[in-house]
């Protein structure tokens, strides 16, 4: 008999069950020792050592964040014995029950051959509660507490109270992206959208020194690291994009030059995509938020784009990216103070319907491959979200 577990539930099919005890362990690794194993659609964690029994509350927490969990319950397990479970009831149920006026005891029991059946169980087990907490009443349509009794092929288990996962599915399981990472409240948004959907996620950010600070950059280190927590390890590159933008500023027309800057951002993007494979191009924009998204813009740029390019937030509201960006905790890094790349050499009345031929007129000033080139090779390459695990 064993204390302390956590029951998660998730996925059901094979290779996304690889995948989620991949993603969990490594999230595990990071808080303690752990044995993690899966049994009829269900992940079992056991803590293996005293250090990790006392951080299961912490671990709990944090696979609530894993994609593809739908569930997380902190179980006790025990042998498959009437007594023993009755007797370890009351003591392990107490903290959810004595907030709780009514109950109903839940029995799951797949193992046929035990000796008694579910009405039989949930019977005993609810005259137990009954006698060590007088004040609850049953209620089995809508109880406050629902305690739940599973007797599984390979052992027992109590819980009540059951905390909700994040859902989606294992990041891994969907391919590869490049996420645009600004220092913004969408870009981390979007970033969030496609790893809920199975995209293991490398990012990308362009920052401009000295037109940028260190701190700029600090705080786009600390949205991956918050990321992390959610989408698993992230590699993130940082262009200097500076290079490339004083080409743009002493060669092009002004008006043009947000849009120019954001086609070299994507074009450097599309390189660093065909190399790392990641098959799409995600970023954070939003139809109508700035001058650089008018569907014109937006257009002006996906004609470099040589892949699938995702923009999740397109017809997204600002206050619904924020709550998106606060349930995810990235909303309080990204509402720090800083400066961006794309704010830097910004034009006094930008071009919101640009004509891609004099954009392209624009381009053929400059020798712009090789700016561009050196921009990647120059590229720092940071893993951000800790340990050392291909996951
Ligand atoms: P965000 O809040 O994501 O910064 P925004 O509303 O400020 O978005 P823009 O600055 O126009 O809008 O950026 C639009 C998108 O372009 C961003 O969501 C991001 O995907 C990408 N982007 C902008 N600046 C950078 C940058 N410095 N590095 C990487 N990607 C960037
Ligand atoms: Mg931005």
């Amino acid at each position: 008999m064993k204390l302390g577990e956590i029951v998660l539930k998730g996925l059901n099919r094979s290779s996304f069950e690889q995948q989620l005890l991949t993603n969990v362990r490594y999230r595990l690794s990071r808080i303690g020792s752990f044995h993690v194993s899966i049994m009829q659609s269900t992940v079992y964690i056991r803590p293996t050592d005293a250090q990790a029994e006392e951080r299961i509350g912490e671990a709990a927490e944090a696979m609530c964040l894993v994609y593809g969990v739908v569930v997380v319950c902190r179980a006790a397990e025990c042998e498959k014995d009437m007594a023993t479970i009755l007797k370890l009831l009351p003591g392990y149920c107490k903290d959810a029950l004595l907030g709780a006026e009514t109950f109903k005891v839940l029995v799951r029991r797949s193992d046929k051959k035990f000796p008694f059946t579910s009405p039989e169980i949930a019977g005993e087990a609810g005259g137990v509660l009954l006698d060590a907490f007088p004040h609850l009443r049953v209620d089995l349509e809508k109880p406050d507490m629902t305690v739940y009794v599973e007797i599984r092929d390979h052992a027992a288990y109590i819980h009540a109270g059951r905390l909700a996962g994040a859902g989606g599915m294992p990041v891994g399981t969907g391919g590869k992206g490049l996420l645009m990472l600004s220092g913004g409240i969408d870009s981390p948004v979007a970033g969030h959208m496609l790893a809920k959907r199975g995209v293991r996620l490398t990012a990308v950010h362009f920052e401009s020194p000295p037109y940028t600070s260190e701190r700029a950059r600090q705080k786009v280190l600390d949205l991956a690291d918050a990321m992390s927590a959610r989408c698993g390890r992230i590699q993130l590159f940082v262009v200097n994009a500076a290079p490339v933008m004083e080409a743009l500023r002493d060669a092009c027309q002004e008006d043009l030059f947000t849009l120019l800057l954001r086609r070299m951002m994507m074009r450097i993007s599309c390189k660093i995509a065909a190399r790392e494979g990641c098959e799409c191009i995600i970023t954070g924009e939003s139809l109508g938020q700035v001058a650089s998204q008018t569907m014109k813009s937006l257009a002006v740029t996906s004609a470099v784009c040589d892949r699938l390019l995702f923009r999740p937030l397109i017809g997204m509201d600002k206050e619904e990216i924020i709550q998106i960006a606060r349930a995810t905790d990235t909303f309080e890094i990204s509402t720090r103070p800083f400066e961006d790349c794309c704010t830097v050499f910004t034009p006094k009345h930008p071009n919101t319907k640009p004509r891609l031929e004099r954009l392209e007129a624009e381009e053929a000033k400059l020798d712009f491959e090789p700016l561009l080139d050196a921009a990647i090779e120059a590229a720092e390459r940071i893993v951000v979200g800790g340990g050392n695990r291909a996951d």
